[in-house]
């Protein structure tokens, strides 16, 4: 990817590219191709680099376990003293605990009581389950033949992470057994990329803000809260520019005001073929912007490319999406999601889909891709069964709060019969 590089030189790489029926792969494929990725960086205390992205190959410093050990409660002893068929007894000549390692010799034809997680003493190489071995009380422990073969219940040091290996990879989003395992090296801070700074607005004369009175015809803006949602599930930095007017020096100031201060500008509305307002234009003008109708359902309708033109900040990436509260959010799953986690630094991840058997017979038409709102339960058949839920308009945000996931329609998918598995795609699989 190059920084900045001609929009129109994008489109002509990709094929199958037209704007005015794109399908959703080469849109993904368009934008991924077309975000910048911070470059900074930040040392971070490691509980604090949680859900942000790890900037650089975390390298074991050590080995982990750092010593051979016990894997379980017992005694600890040479394989080679085992003998074939017949019990063997053994002089147990000390004990050796998690954290209080044995300090003395283990001479041949003895064995040591160990716990879980206690160094294994030099020339010991096998751990007998104490409930496999029977202890005499008078210092000697009996062990019955065929209990254990050599090596059994030991692990061995750098088993887990070996030192100078990579523990965690550079563009990995940090999750909870990260922190443990940088913690298990004993590294306290992380390099993690900065934060990414989102700047968001709703558009269109007839939204009001909470708190406002609702007047004749007008509708409360829930765009700018299902989308500021979205962003802090991501980790990103949400700057909330609030509604703006259609009235072009309004919009241009909101504009200027959100490429400078952020990586990339969210909008919502005045995008739909044939708007009369004035979102379009002004995006025109103060930025390089395609406007797109993407084979998909709900969310046709998109604007995207990159913003502000002043060069002391670098322009913003925007995504230009549609207004109504169902398609925002089908939209923002589709593309804008994976392009910030990108711009974050993140390696992309396909999202992990979930194949039901549909309860009902679905309506497709081959050439766009559908997502439907679903919700999806575990049958009596202990198969993952899904049904739409009620109206799928683009306007009825309730059925997405029902839902607990999408039904993904693929672009060349016709109907689907009832009982036919189909993709969905669970709520609970997204950051
Ligand atoms: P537009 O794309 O601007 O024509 O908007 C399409 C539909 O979505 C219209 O019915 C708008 O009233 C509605 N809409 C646009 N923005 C919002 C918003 N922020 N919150 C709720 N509904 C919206
Ligand atoms: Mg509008």
């Amino acid at each position: 990817m190059t920084v900045n590089e001609p929009l129109d030189q994008i489109a002509a790489r990709l094929q199958g590219y037209d704007p005015r029926a794109l399908p959703v792969a080469t849109a993904q494929a368009f934008i991924a191709e077309l975000v910048p990725v911070v470059q900074a960086t930040e040392a971070l205390p490691v509980r604090e680099a949680l859900g942000r992205v790890l900037a650089e190959d975390l390298v074991s410093p050590i080995d982990v376990p750092a010593h051979d050990n016990s894997a379980m409660d017992g005694f600890a002893l040479r394989a080679a003293d085992l003998a074939d068929g017949r019990p063997t007894r053994l002089r147990v000549v000390g004990g050796a605990l998690a954290g209080r390692a044995f300090d003395g010799v283990v001479p041949p034809g003895s064995a040591l009581r160990i716990t879980t997680g206690a160094v294994m003493p030099a020339g010991l190489d096998t751990v007998v389950p104490q409930e496999l071995a029977q202890d005499g009380g008078d210092g000697f422990v009996q062990i019955p033949p065929g209990v254990v073969r050599a090596g059994d219940h030991r692990r061995l040091a750098g088993e887990d992470l070996a030192r100078g290996k990579p523990a965690l990879r550079a563009g990995r989003l940090l999750r909870p057994a990260d922190l443990g395992l940088a913690a298990s090296l004993g590294v306290p801070r992380l390099s993690v990329r900065r934060r990414l700074r989102v700047a968001f607005f709703s558009t269109g004369d007839e939204l009001r803000s909470l708190g406002e009175p609702l007047d004749e015809g007008c509708i409360y803006d829930s765009n700018r809260y299902t989308v500021w949602g979205m962003l802090q599930r991501l980790g990103v930095e949400a700057i909330d520019l609030g509604v703006v007017r259609d009235r072009p020096d309004e919009l241009a100031d909101a504009f200027r005001r959100a490429a400078a201060q952020a990586d990339a500008v969210i909008t919502s509305g005045g995008v739909s073929v044939g708007e009369a307002d004035h979102t379009k234009r002004i995006m025109a003008e103060l930025g390089e912007v395609l406007f797109w109708t993407i084979a998909m359902r709900p969310g046709r309708p998109m604007a995207i490319g990159r913003i502000g033109t002043e060069t002391t900040h670098p322009p913003a990436i925007l995504f230009g999406l549609p207004g109504n509260p169902v398609a925002v959010m089908v939209t923002f799953y589709a593309f804008v999601r994976d392009a910030l986690l990108r711009m974050g630094g993140a390696l992309p991840q396909p999202l992990p889909m979930l194949r039901a058997a549909s309860r009902e017979r679905l309506r497709k038409k081959p050439g766009r891709t559908e997502y439907q709102r679903g919700i999806v339960e575990r049958g009596g058949d202990g198969r993952w069964w899904v049904r739409a839920t009620g109206s799928q308009g683009s306007g009825v945000l309730r059925s997405m709060s029902e839902a607990n996931g999408m039904i993904v329609l693929h672009h060349g998918q016709g109907d689907v019969a009832a009982g036919d598995e189909v993709d969905v795609l669970p709520f609970d699989g997204l950051v």
